[in-house]
């Protein structure tokens, strides 16, 4: 197909790109890219694929802009604030390339749901539950999905095509660090992004892609590729079933200020307003912790889903009370 003179002008740097050319040019107008969860990671991915012409973006997600969101979420400003985060990066995507086909969905993915993947996947979620409900929907239906996660300083891309998947080099594991409890600075959150859609790009004008897992730490400036294998046990790549028993805690022994600290699997974040009243003493209360006695055992609570125990060495009694505090 000819290019007219507009788009030839628009993505003139672009065609002049050796790996590129007018025929890369013409596959990713014709490539279509679902980016699940558009928060960080997914919007900045969705501008740069908006700005390279791709032909389709579907978008995922079901949150609303928040103010905390302006420092790393590039495609929003202030006037965004309080709107679903689909409408408003769909009306600043627009305004970028309107030759762009935006199709939207104010909706989290599930097993209910993952149909709505389409093309090449990026993921640009924070949550562990959804990221594995998409890995084997993308595994078994041949979807390409580009794995992405960051956190403090650090961000990690990994393509999952034909080699080991998610649940190969992530087996139902729990981050050791996270945004809400560590932070993150928005500059990894544009290397983590670009890298992501560096490998939609590849992929769709068929240059070869990465295929081992790229780690960066921006602020050691420092990026490596780590070779990952698959699992032999892995649930997703060995055929075998799918409904994996899991505990639904993750206990681990403390390093610092308590003995034990507790997770719910699915990065589950907990209700401060709710559990408050469900604490036998509150001791101490701020916007990150409230410290307190529950079944006589002295916990500390984080509302990004930890809680730590300070004496507690019984297993039952911690998934007891976290039952109690999760619910
Ligand atoms: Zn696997």
């Amino acid at each position: 197909m000819a290019f007219s003179c507009t788009l030839t002008m628009r993505y003139e740097r672009q065609l002049f790109f050796k790996f590129i050319g007018k025929e890369g040019q013409e596959k990713i107008r014709e490539g279509i890219v679902t980016i699940v969860g558009v928060g960080s990671l997914g919007s900045i991915s969705a501008e740069l694929l908006a700005r390279a012409g791709i032909g389709k973006l579907i978008l995922i997600d079901d949150d609303t802009v928040e103010l905390h969101n302006l420092q790393r979420q590039s495609l929003y400003d202030e006037n965004d604030i309080g709107k679903k985060k689909v409408i408003a990066a769909k009306d600043h995507l627009s305004k970028i390339n309107r030759e762009v086909e935006i199709e939207i969905h104010d909706s989290k993915i599930d097993e209910n749901n993952a149909e709505l993947l389409n093309g090449i996947v990026i993921d640009g979620t924070d949550n562990m539950k959804v990221r594995y409900v998409m890995n084997r929907y993308c595994k078994s239906n041949k979807i390409p999905l580009i794995y992405g996660a960051i956190a403090s300083s650090f961000g990690m891309v990994y393509f999952i095509n034909e080699g080991p998947c998610l649940e190969c080099i992530l087996p139902h594991t729990v981050p050791s660090i996270t945004c809400e409890a560590d932070g993150v600075i928005n500059t990894i959150s544009y290397i983590t992004a670009s890298l992501q859609a560096n490998q939609a790009l590849k992929y769709i004008v068929g240059d070869k892609v990465e295929d081992s897992l790229i780690s960066v730490n921006v602020w050691e400036n420092d990026l490596k590729k780590i070779k990952v294998k698959s699992r032999i046990d892995c649930p997703v790549c060995s055929g075998k079933d799918e409904n994996i028993e899991l505990e639904k805690f993750i206990i681990r022994p403390c390093k610092n200020k308590a003995a034990f600290s507790l997770r719910e699997r699915q990065q589950q974040k907990i209700d401060i307003e709710k559990v408050r009243k469900l604490m036998d003493t509150v001791s101490v209360e701020t916007k990150v912790a409230l410290i307190g006695n529950i079944d006589q055992e002295e916990i500390i609570i984080h509302p990004h889903g930890e809680i730590l125990f300070k004496k507690c060495r019984d297993k039952e009694k911690m998934r007891m009370i976290a039952s109690k505090l999760f619910a």
